[in-house]
C-alpha cells in the first residue's frame, strides 16, 4: 500500500520549534485555542493566554506550568467589548512585557444563532462579527508593531468551511468567516514586503469541541477528530517551518 505523502502525516515538528517565541493565542481557556496553547508551550514557546474566563485560563497557565515549567501571562478579556481603547491598553502593557511578539493565534469566535438571514437578530448578528473579526482586527492592528520585532513572526486566523462556501442558517458565523479570509488574504499582502510576518487562515474542520455540539447537537462527539490530531498544523504554521507561506487558506483535512 502505498504511504500518504501529506505533510499531516509526516510532519514532525521538532521539540524546540517555538524555542525563545512568544505566542498569543486568543479563546486559549477552552476548545481548540486550551489544545493550540498546551501544544505551543511543550514545543517551548512563552505564552500570552487571551480569554473570556478567568477560572479556565488559569487552568490551562497551570498545565503549562505543570508540563514545562514555564509561566504563561493571562489576559481576561471578553472580546464582545473590546474597543479601539482596549487595544490600545493592550498594547501598552504588552509593550512593557516583551520587546517583540512572535505570534498570534486568533482562535476566539462564537457561533450565534443558527437561523435564516431573514429572522436574524441584529444585535447577534453584530456581536458575532464583534468577536469573530473586529476584535481580531484590532488586536492584529495593535500588535503588528511588535510582530515586527521579531526575526519570522506568525499570524493565523482561524477559519471554517462555511467562509469558503455559504451555507444556510449559518448567517453572521459564516460571513465573519468569510471576513476573515478577506482580512488574511488583505493583511498577507500588505504585509509582503518591507515585514517579516507571514499571515495565514487556518480551518480546523469538524472538530470535537463544545462550539462544534452546540453547532450539530445530536452528533455524536466520539465520531469527531479531536483539536489534538490537529496540532501538527498549528505547529507547522506558528513555528519558523512555514516561512516564506504567506496569504495562503490551510484546511487541515487537506493539509
Ligand atoms: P469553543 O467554543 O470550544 O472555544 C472558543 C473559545 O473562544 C473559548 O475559549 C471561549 O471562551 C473563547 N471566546 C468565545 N467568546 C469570547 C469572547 N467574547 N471573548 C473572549 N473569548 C471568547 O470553540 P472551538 O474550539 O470549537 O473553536 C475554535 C475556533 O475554531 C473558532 O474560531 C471556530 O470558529 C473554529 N472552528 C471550529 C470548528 C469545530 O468543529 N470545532 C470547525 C471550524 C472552525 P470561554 O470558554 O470562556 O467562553
Amino acid at each position: 500500500m502505498l504511504k500518504s505523502r501529506r505533510p499531516s502525516k509526516t510532519y514532525k515538528p521538532d521539540l524546540k520549534l517555538l524555542a525563545n517565541r512568544t505566542i498569543l493565542v486568543t479563546g486559549a481557556g477552552d476548545g481548540i485555542g486550551r489544545v493550540a496553547a498546551i501544544a505551543y508551550a511543550k514545543h517551548g514557546a512563552s505564552l500570552i493566554l487571551l480569554g473570556r474566563t478567568r477560572q479556565k485560563l488559569d487552568s490551562v497557565h497551570d498545565e503549562i506550568a505543570e508540563r514545562t515549567g514555564q509561566e504563561s501571562l493571562i489576559i481576561p478579556v471578553d472580546l464582545a467589548h473590546f474597543d479601539a481603547n482596549s487595544a490600545i491598553e493592550l498594547k501598552r502593557g504588552l509593550q512593557n512585557e516583551y520587546s517583540r511578539l512572535d505570534g498570534i493565534l486568533h482562535n476566539a469566535s462564537i457561533l450565534g444563532p443558527k437561523t435564516k438571514i431573514e429572522d436574524y437578530p441584529y444585535a447577534e448578528w453584530m456581536q458575532v462579527f464583534q468577536v469573530n473579526l473586529h476584535s481580531a482586527y484590532l488586536i492584529t492592528q495593535a500588535l503588528v508593531p511588535l510582530l515586527r520585532n521579531a526575526l519570522d513572526a506568525s499570524i493565523v486566523f482561524t477559519s471554517s468551511g462555511v467562509g469558503h462556501r455559504g451555507r444556510a442558517y449559518w448567517g453572521a458565523y459564516s460571513l465573519s468567516k468569510f471576513a476573515t479570509e478577506g482580512l488574511t488574504q488583505v493583511l498577507a499582502d500588505e504585509l509582503s514586503e518591507g515585514s517579516n510576518i507571514r499571515v495565514n487562515s487556518l480551518n480546523p474542520g469538524a472538530t470535537r469541541t463544545s462550539m462544534r455540539a452546540e453547532a450539530f447537537p445530536s452528533e455524536d462527539p466520539n465520531t469527531l477528530p479531536t483539536a489534538e490530531e490537529h496540532m501538527p498544523l498549528y505547529l507547522y504554521l506558528m513555528g519558523p517551518d512555514s516561512k516564506g507561506k504567506t496569504g495562503k487558506a490551510y484546511n487541515v483535512h487537506d493539509w
